[in-house]
């Protein structure tokens, strides 16, 4: 088991953990990145790396993957150690007021911690007949949609991410059919309309009832849940967009103010805990709403606090990052 010391341990690396390393960097703190995931961008890497944002300072519109790319491009100046696949899960207070934090695989000894969970680890919901086919063609993500190309991909699903996948499938794979329980969708109209414009089969009032195949899939098998018939497809990607559980797990055995699943911080982004500090989607506090961009603000406000617990002497506010214009 490794142990790392660095001043600014961050766990969990979305947009707001992300920034907060570059902003480390710039107060001249040593950082490591943790997160349960296997790449770095938290909601926006797992689930719509492919969808364009529109809400970020700075940028009219930004596909999330890119929003991403120029968030490491940013941090690497800060050169932070990435600890990923792994959740952080326990939590020690030394006597010289340092944090300890281990995973499942490696330990850190850290001056300070910003924990930047989102909505903790997310589970995705499970598709019963799919039950056992997990990498052999039952994804629950489309993180990278060449991966798909020349596929049958049945996309299982209602909502935004089952249509937005549908339509970028569309132009690549052999063919796309999506399935869903109901005559409604929760996504939003004008991608539904696309996929309608686009030709893609709509599937709806049934469910996916058995999966089929050798070592991959071949087919899937979906009953009307009205007439009771049932039918196959050609299947070589089976999308289970059903959403997702989440679950802040382990954190919430750290003793922390934890109100409905989020960490309660003051406007330091300071927890309950001394050096333990929150921001992005995890902090709540009155008003808190949660956007890329207040992350952003959060983590920059958590690391300049967490400067200070570390250094009281060094300033809170440590000036403009373009330097002073004479
Ligand atoms: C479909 C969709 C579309 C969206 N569109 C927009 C939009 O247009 N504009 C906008 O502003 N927001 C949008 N959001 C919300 C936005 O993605 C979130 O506000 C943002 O991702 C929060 O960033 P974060 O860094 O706080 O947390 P997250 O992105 O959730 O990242 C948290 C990370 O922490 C990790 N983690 C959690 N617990 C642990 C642990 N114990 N150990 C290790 N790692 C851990 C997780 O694996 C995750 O990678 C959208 C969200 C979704 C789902």
């Amino acid at each position: 088991m490794a142990t790392h010391d660095v001043d600014i341990l961050i766990i969990g690396a979305g947009p707001a953990g992300l920034y907060g390393s570059y902003y480390a960097g710039f107060r001249g703190m040593s950082v490591a990145l943790m997160d349960s995931l296997e790449e770095p961008g938290g909601q926006i890497t797992a689930m719509y790396p492919e969808k364009a944002i529109f809400d970020v300072g700075g940028f009219s519109s930004i596909k999330g993957r890119d929003l991403i790319n120029n968030l490491l491009t940013q941090a690497k100046p800060s050169n932070p150690k990435f600890l990923l696949n792994q959740t952080a899960t326990t939590l020690k207070q030394n006597a010289d007021k340092s944090l300890t934090i281990t995973s499942e695989k490696e330990t850190v000894n850290a001056k300070a911690v910003i924990i930047t969970g989102g909505i903790g680890r997310f589970t995705p919901r499970p598709l019963p007949a799919a039950d056992g086919w997990s990498g052999k063609g039952l994804v629950h993500f489309v993180p990278k949609m060449s991966d798909h190309a020349g596929k049958d991909v049945v996309i299982v699903g209602g909502g935004d991410s089952a249509f937005d996948w549908a339509n970028e499938l569309h132009p690549i794979a052999k063919s796309v059919t999506l399935i869903h329980r109901r005559d409604k969708f929760r996504a939003h109209q004008a991608t539904v309309d696309q996929v309608k414009a686009l030709g893609i089969e709509l599937i709806t009032e049934a469910e996916v009832t058995k999966v089929s195949g050798s070592s991959h899939i071949e087919k899937i098998e979906y009953m009307n849940s009205k007439t009771k018939e049932t039918k196959e497809l050609n299947c070589q990607t089976l999308v289970a967009a059903l959403g997702f559980t989440a679950n802040i797990g382990p954190l919430a055995e750290w003793g922390l103010n934890i109100e409905s699943r989020k960490i309660v911080v003051d406007s330091g982004m300071h927890t309950n805990i001394e050096r333990l500090f929150a921001a992005g989607d995890i902090s709540t506090y009155p008003g808190k709403v949660a956007l890329i961009s207040v992350g952003f603000g959060e983590a920059a406000t958590a690391v300049n606090n967490a400067t200070v617990a570390i250094n009281p002497e060094a300033h809170l506010f440590p000036g403009h990052s373009s330097g002073s214009v004479e």
